[in-house]
């Protein structure tokens, strides 16, 4: 009967599923170390401080302020990495556009803007 055939078969497959088995048991311990290696690097306090440094910057706005332009006296002001508002950015090229400041930056550019204004009017 057919019974024989079917049980060779049925261990060909239970062959192949012990010999696949094993490759990937073969590959997972060939890799290991290698991730192992990499977890251990990303759970280093030194490694970690480095990537929360960098998700920490990622979500911050950098302040697009052109200091030695926008208030050339206060250029050293500047908290580059905490623009908090949009100020409005006026550029020969690119017209008018609105772009992240930081707060001293932005009182600075008001207060050079009122003294433009200021010596407009007077001259
Ligand atoms: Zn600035
Ligand atoms: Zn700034």
């Amino acid at each position: 009967m057919g019974t024989d055939r079917e049980t060779g078969f049925a261990d060909q497959l239970a062959e192949v599923g012990r010999r696949v088995g094993q490759a990937m048991d073969d590959a997972r311990a060939r890799l290991q170390p290698t991730l192992d290696a990499i977890t251990e690097t990303a759970s280093r306090p030194e490694v970690r401080a480095v990537i929360d440094r960098a998700e920490r910057i990622m979500k911050l706005r950098p302040c697009l302020c052109w200091c030695p332009r926008a208030h050339p006296e206060d250029r050293g002001i500047c908290e580059m990495l905490d623009a908090v508002i949009t100020g409005l950015h006026s550029s020969s090229v690119l017209g008018e556009m609105d772009v992240p400041v930081c707060a001293p930056c932005a009182a600075a550019r008001a207060a050079r803007q009122f003294d433009d204004d200021q010596g407009e009017r007077a001259s």
